[in-house]
């Protein structure tokens, strides 16, 4: 399978943990032996206006280095999604994160939905008329929840657990209990590690997650999936952890 990269992603765009030095250094360091990384390009300002308002987008355009690096990462989550479309698995290795996006503000580290204009984008091309959401991050995706409430066709997943048993048993019930949709694409957050802000997965546990919507691909949705980097915040566990999920997410 193949990642999805920018040497952009490497700019300090702004001051928060998303953005810190050495953050996509780490990931890269720990994939670049296994998985190919190849270039995205950005994604055009009629991509991000099937999720966002105007307004929304102006104020983003502010700050030019954000609103660039914001494009190109929404930009890669759009490539994985197409590449997904087609039968090719794809991660997208990108920053700023997106899922506290919503379609007129943002917060917690993030600008543009990157995943929910991506799925939009395979919408709009009817190319999909559904699709799962899996966002295993320690936080919330209020955003892409906010782009999809109330889609018949758009189902957003967050599990929740005290431990990492409960967590783990949330995903897969929760996961094997949906239906049949035309692809997964899952809004992968590394933070609820160990050794993360969350303190709660092992690294093996992201394996263990990668296989098991690889799995449900297979049997749900013609083996189609993409993920997409959200969250994760620990530069010395990060690259592995993001590893052990792809080990069990490619095919
Ligand atoms: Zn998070």
């Amino acid at each position: 399978m193949k990642v999805i990269f920018h040497q952009r992603f490497y700019e300090h765009y702004t001051y928060d943990p998303a953005a810190a030095p050495g953050r996509m250094e780490a990931i890269v360091k720990a994939l670049e032996k296994d998985f190919e990384l190849i270039e995205t390009g950005p994604a055009l300002e009629r991509d991000l206006e099937r999720v966002h308002g105007r307004q929304h987008i102006q104020s983003v355009k502010r700050d030019p280095l954000v609103y660039e690096i914001g494009c190109l990462a929404a930009g890669g989550a759009i490539l994985a999604a197409e590449m997904a479309f087609d039968g090719q698995t794809a991660f997208g290795l990108i920053r700023p994160p997106g899922h506290h996006a919503s379609p007129h503000s943002c917060w917690g580290f993030c600008y543009f939905n990157n995943i929910a204009i991506a799925i939009k984008r395979l919408f709009n091309e009817e190319k999909i008329e559904s699709a799962l959401i899996l966002d295993f991050d320690l936080h919330y995706g209020d955003g892409t929840a906010n782009t999809f409430r109330g889609s018949k066709t758009m189902s957003y997943l967050h599990p929740e657990g005290t431990n990492r048993e409960t967590f783990l048993k949330d995903l897969q019930q929760s996961l094997w209990r949906d239906k049949r949709y035309d692809i997964i694409a899952i809004s992968a957050g590394f933070d609820r590690h160990e050794e993360d802000w969350g303190g709660l997965l092992k690294t093996e546990d992201y394996f263990t997650i990668g296989k098991w919507t690889k799995e449900f691909s297979i049997e749900n949705c013609n083996g189609r999936r993409f993920g997409v980097l959200e969250g994760g915040y620990n530069h010395a566990v990060l690259g592995k952890n993001v590893r052990s999920f792809l080990q069990g997410f490619k095919d």
